[in-house]
């Protein structure tokens, strides 16, 4: 099928949700793409933060393939191994006590706001169910996390919105202050705003708000479902703050590339779940929990925390340099291979442009360019993308 053809047919069929890149995508390896014209881009999007090892990683297409040819679904009514298996390691590797397997980001956030509210009711008091949440956050799609999410244009049209939240400022501890109140239950964050245009809180930001949850009895929890997975150069990027959340969720980067949710908790608010409190039936099946296996295996053996910290460092100095160079960027930020970098300008635009040159990027937050390529990206695939992005600068005149 022709290009054309195929976005036709798009139009037609497919409820219209998406803006999409004018581009059919067929084929994937390591960080680079393909489109259906064999022409070749590479990826500093990966998926949205979801194609952590790149592009069909060979660990990865063998688990699944492995499991597929064993078994591919069974429910959650019997135990499997791969389920077991990827529970033990991400409970290692975070140092929470419990998983709760989901299909997806916003589902896991789902549960999280059902266990505080289910905790809070049965140990602090009847009256607690209240959730604080950040202006410019994202936490998912569905009601109860498009609630959550403190942001006006995804609420618009779907009111009236679930009852018990309350949303404060980013990164402003006096704000949270304010807002407790007697129904407050828990506080849910980002540790680093991903769709509100990667947002980095100040160093002591969240020691203050794991510290006003402790004094006031409240939960805490952290939506890592953009920052985990290595993301931010730790494993989970509360790691790198050296704080520990009550809950957390994780999903895109987990399942390399297969839908795969995860709600971990600490064992005191874990166990107000009991038998019939939240199920899912496709929730950690065999197939999706191999993939999330074979992604964590390769992180520890080839070192890609490390890889996210030094190539993540050298990207954000290169971006530096370029800011020297325009006025019209403002700022280069963000923590490990999750970067932004903010124009004075909406930078839509630039994203066509650098698709042109055969480079994926996207814009969030109307005017920050957002680079959050697979882990195994190299300083060479670095120097690619900035050279382009200088020369795009120039071809278009900006300052
Ligand atoms: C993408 C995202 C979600 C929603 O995940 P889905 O899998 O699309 O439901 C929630 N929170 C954060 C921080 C995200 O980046």
């Amino acid at each position: 099928m022709k290009t054309e053809e195929i976005i036709a047919l798009e139009k037609k069929y497919i409820f219209q949700t998406y803006s999409r890149y004018p581009v059919v995508i067929t084929k994937g390896k390591g960080v680079k793409v393909f489109d259906n014209n064999g022409r070749k881009y590479l990826d500093f999007l990966g998926g949205i933060a979801v194609d952590t090892l790149g592009h069909c990683h060979p660990k990865v297409t063998s688990a699944v393939r492995n499991q597929l040819n064993k078994l591919v679904h069974i429910s959650n009514l019997y135990y499997t191994i791969p389920q077991v298996k990827l529970a033990k390691l991400v409970c290692r590797l975070s140092g929470l006590d419990r998983c709760f397997f989901a299909n997806s980001g916003a589902e896991a956030n789902e549960a999280a706001i059902k266990l505080a509210r289910k905790y809070a009711k049965e140990k602090l008091g009847p009256d607690k169910y209240e959730i604080i949440t950040a202006r410019g956050s994202f936490h998912g799609r569905t009601m109860a996390t498009l609630t959550a999410t403190a942001q006006e244009k995804i609420h618009k049209g779907f009111e009236p919105l679930l009852p018990g939240f309350k949303y404060v400022n980013y990164n402003d501890i006096e704000d949270i202050k304010s807002a407790i109140n007697a129904n407050t239950c828990a506080v849910l964050l980002e540790p680093v705003q991903g769709e509100g245009g990667v947002i980095v809180p100040s160093k002591d930001y969240l020691h203050q708000v794991r510290r006003l949850c402790d004094e006031k009895g409240l939960l805490l929890i952290l939506d890592e479902i953009q920052t985990g997975v290595g993301r931010t150069g730790s494993f989970f990027a509360f790691q790198e703050f050296n704080i520990k959340p009550d809950i957390f969720t994780v999903a895109k980067g987990i399942g390399g590339g297969l839908p795969l949710g995860l709600m971990l908790a600490s064992e005191k608010v874990a166990s107000s779940f009991t038998p019939g409190s939240h199920g899912s039936t496709f929730g950690g099946g065999p197939v999706v929990c191999s993939a999330g296996l074979a992604v964590l295996e390769t992180i520890i053996k080839c070192k890609l925390l490390k890889n996210a910290k030094e190539t993540g460092a050298y990207f954000i100095e290169k971006l530096n340099s370029l800011k020297v160079k325009y006025k019209s960027i403002k700022e280069a930020r963000g923590m490990g291979l999750m970067l932004g970098l903010e124009l004075t300008f909406p930078a839509k635009e630039l994203t066509f442009k650098l698709l042109e040159r055969g480079f994926i990027i996207n814009c969030t937050n109307e005017n920050v360019l957002r680079f959050l390529p697979p882990l195994i990206v190299t300083r060479k695939q670095v120097n690619e993308l900035v050279t382009a992005l200088d020369e795009t600068f120039k071809e278009l005149k900006i300052q």
